[in-house]
């Protein structure tokens, strides 16, 4: 059969149930139309992250792409009281608001934001961690595979936000760079010997890959 889009009327029932946002996320939100991007993931998008992040029981997660702090703040909820999430942003503008949100949402000594590229970042970082969530520079997906590949441990997580690109992954007409890294890195992640990958239609796509 082919997958049930997920309609209006769908999400106005499901949303309030388990994808619901709080007082915190929802100013983010309004933050983010003000003066970001809106680019951030969809509530569903989040509520799974969160879910993973439980079942694997992640105590060190790394994120790379803060922007305003949305999935972090779904995902630092998940941890348990010891539990601690790196974030890499390269934009200080995004870092900044990103660190008022960590504030309102009582997750400032749950979070590090690191500033700066994330190419230049990781090679400093040492895990293991329990999972990685990249949704930085499209293009560069692949080299953030391979330093995932390093830093999570056996049993861990790698997860990718944009898996389905606005369905621009699909359509051969779509070349640019960004595309063409998604692809690159959906086609590593489903051959590689070491990952048992998935790609769910939550949000804009979530790629999600156990380390084996
Ligand atoms: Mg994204």
């Amino acid at each position: 059969m082919t997958p049930t889009p997920l309609t209006a009327q769908a999400i106005d029932f499901l949303r309030p149930l388990l994808w619901e946002e709080d007082d915190v996320l929802d100013g983010l939100t309004a933050d983010l139309i003000e003066r970001g991007p809106q680019i951030q993931i969809a509530p569903d998008e989040g509520a799974l992250l969160h879910l993973l992040l439980t079942i694997i029981r992640a105590e060190r997660v790394l994120e790379l792409g803060t922007l305003f702090g949305y999935s972090a703040i779904w995902m630092a909820r998940a941890l348990p009281p010891n539990g601690h999430l790196d974030t890499v942003e390269l934009s200080d503008v995004h870092a900044d608001a990103a660190e008022g949100w960590f504030r309102r949402a009582g997750l400032a000594d749950r979070i590090t934001i690191v500033r700066g590229a994330a190419l230049e970042v990781l090679p400093k970082l040492r895990g293991p961690y329990d999972a990685l969530f990249i949704d930085a520079v499209k293009e560069e997906y692949p080299a953030y595979l391979e330093h995932g590949l390093r830093l999570v441990r056996p049993g861990g997580l790698i997860l990718a936000d944009n898996g389905l690109w606005g369905g621009r992954i699909g359509d051969p007409a779509q070349t640019d760079v960004g595309v063409e890294g998604i692809r690159r890195y959906l086609r590593d992640v489903a051959s590689h010997p070491r990952l048992h990958s998935t790609v769910v239609a939550a949000g804009d796509g979530l790629a999600v890959s156990l380390v084996k």
